[in-house]
């Protein structure tokens, strides 16, 4: 449980830890909460030479909440979870950041660590998908926006670059008739969601105009439900309508297996959680 030797540097600014990352891309890591990054070095599934510690840059942090909200990488889970500003626009943070381990872990680790290392159990990447968010990144040419639907790429791969930081997370301002649920079964022992789901969804006169269910946990990487989604536009949140919804979601995924949770038993949950986020919402 000792990792291999590493150099370690404490960035100052963006601009230095990517030049860092230029210099030697797949030798540098960069370090946030490091709560998944130390673990992976002490069993050494990951040997970097040097670590790049993002921890002091100011531009990663801070959660800002005007006509777009603004949520910094190097935020942390409990700061998510304390915020009122966002929990007013957005309470889906709060609902998400209080379901994650324990104060201990939600302490150190950060919003952009969870999306860049994109475990298909962690729970924010079925947030940001949810909210179309956008994920600013910054490399040596520049700065680039990627939407959520476009980062996560695979178990544990996303589309950043190996000398790039993602900076931030952007968000629209949510209209009048939003609502927002975050719902997940827990792994017993990690706390990490063996299916969690995360809906948008606008409603005038109990009419959907607007939906987006997304999903973690349950497969490779975390996805939206389009079709599901698609179902309820047009349409109150009727039980009928949203046991539909909940089928086309389960249809959807193709789920993962491990000792805990087969295939079919993810599938099933997909079902009854996305069931139970909409119903709650419509009940709301
Ligand atoms: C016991 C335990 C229980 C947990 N339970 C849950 C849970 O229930 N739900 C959940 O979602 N998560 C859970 N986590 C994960 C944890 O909450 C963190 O989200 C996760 O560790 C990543 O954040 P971090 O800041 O610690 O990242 P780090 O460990 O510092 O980094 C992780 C990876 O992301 C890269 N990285 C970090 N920041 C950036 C950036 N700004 N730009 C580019 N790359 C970056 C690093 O290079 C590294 O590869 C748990 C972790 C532990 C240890």
């Amino acid at each position: 449980m000792i990792p291999a030797s590493f150099d370690y540097v404490r960035a100052t600014s963006l601009a230095q830890a990517i030049g860092l990352l230029q210099k030697d891309p797949d030798g540098t890591k960069l370090v946030a909460g490091g709560h998944t990054l130390i673990p992976t070095l002490k069993l050494r599934l990951a040997s970097p030479a040097l670590l790049v510690d993002i921890g002091g840059i100011n531009e990663l942090k801070g959660i800002e909440v005007g006509d777009r909200i603004r949520i910094g990488a190097l935020t942390t889970h409990a700061e998510l979870l304390a915020s009122e500003p966002l929990r007013k626009v957005l309470p889906i943070f709060h609902q998400t950041a209080d379901l994650i381990a324990d104060p201990q872990v939600r302490n150190r680790g950060t919003i952009g660590g969870s999306l860049a290392n994109a475990d298909p159990a962690a729970d924010w990447p079925a947030v940001v998908l949810a909210l179309k968010a956008e994920l600013e990144l910054a490399g040596p040419t520049g700065r680039r926006r990627v939407a959520a639907k476009d980062f996560f790429v695979d178990i544990m791969s996303t589309a950043l670059k190996p000398e790039e930081v993602l900076v931030a997370i952007h968000i629209p301002r949510p209209g009048p008739g939003a609502r927002f649920r975050y719902r997940k079964i827990r792994h017993p022992a990690s706390g990490y969601a063996v299916v969690g789901v995360a809906v948008a969804l606008s409603l005038h006169d109990d009419i959907v105009s607007e939906a987006a269910i997304a999903i973690t946990g349950a497969t490779g990487r975390a996805f939206t439900a389009d079709t599901a989604s698609a179902r309820l536009i047009g349409k109150s949140l009727s039980s009928e309508n949203i046991a539909s919804a909940a089928r086309l979601a389960s249809e959807q995924a193709e789920c993962l297996s491990d000792h805990y949770a087969p295939a079919n038993y993810r599938k099933h949950l997909v079902r009854t959680e996305v069931g139970r986020a909409l119903a709650s919402l419509g009940a709301a």
